[in-house]
């Protein structure tokens, strides 16, 4: 079995760096981070960004999108996703299909509804992803600047670690427990300042209308 293992993985490096393919995904190291991670991250970046007064289900659908955009790097498609960490993680080719996001701006309905700052801000959560999965300790980084370049940006962190094979395990529970603690606590933080922001609002307001 650990023979097996050393096969498989020799199948996948070439000149150090990961070359995995579609139909043969190593199943001792799934090595991708939950879709827990990068969807609060996602919702993080929405509450500290999305205007007030909207309805809620304005905040359901324009928040939805957040965790889509979170998670588009990783999409199980062919070519794409983990299978291939350089293409669906480059800098470049997400900076390209987002500015398609940008296109949309010119509709006048999208940009009444939706608008150039909600935009802007799903663009942040989808380059938040790289970040993210650069952290992880198998310390293989992410192929960011492909095509141009084979440098990977690496910063791996000890406590955060990918999911291996088979997916119920303590291995995968503490994986899911870390993330949810980590950027739970992120969104907490973020929650709190949209309501410190909120409360400061009001006293301003309040304020000018005693004056
Ligand atoms: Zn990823």
């Amino acid at each position: 079995m650990a023979t097996a293992r050393i096969e498989t993985s020799q199948h996948f490096y070439l000149d150090r760096r990961p070359v995995l393919v579609d139909s043969v995904l190593p199943r001792d190291n799934l090595r991708i981070m939950t879709t827990v991670g990068h969807s609060l991250t996602g919702l993080s970046i929405a509450v500290l960004t999305l205007p007030r007064g909207k309805t809620l289900l304005w905040y359901l659908v324009v928040g939805h999108f957040f965790v889509f955009f979170a998670n588009v790097p990783d999409f199980p498609l062919s070519g794409w996703g983990h299978s291939s960490y350089h293409i669906s993680h480059s800098i470049f080719l997400t900076a390209l299909l987002a500015s398609l996001l940008a296109v949309l701006l010119l509709l006048p309905r999208f940009s009444e509804q939706v608008g150039r700052k909600v935009v802007i801000a799903w663009t942040a959560t989808w380059f938040s992803h790289m970040l993210l999965d650069s952290m992880y300790n198998h310390g293989q980084g992410i192929g960011i600047f492909w095509p141009f370049s084979d440098a990977h940006l690496t910063l791996p962190l000890p406590w955060f670690e990918t999911l291996t094979w088979p997916p119920k395990s303590d291995h995968n529970l503490r994986v899911f427990l870390i993330e949810l603690s980590v950027y739970g606590a992120l969104l907490a933080v973020c929650l709190f300042v949209r309501s410190r922001r909120k409360s400061r609002i009001i006293t301003n307001s309040s304020e000018v209308h005693h004056q």
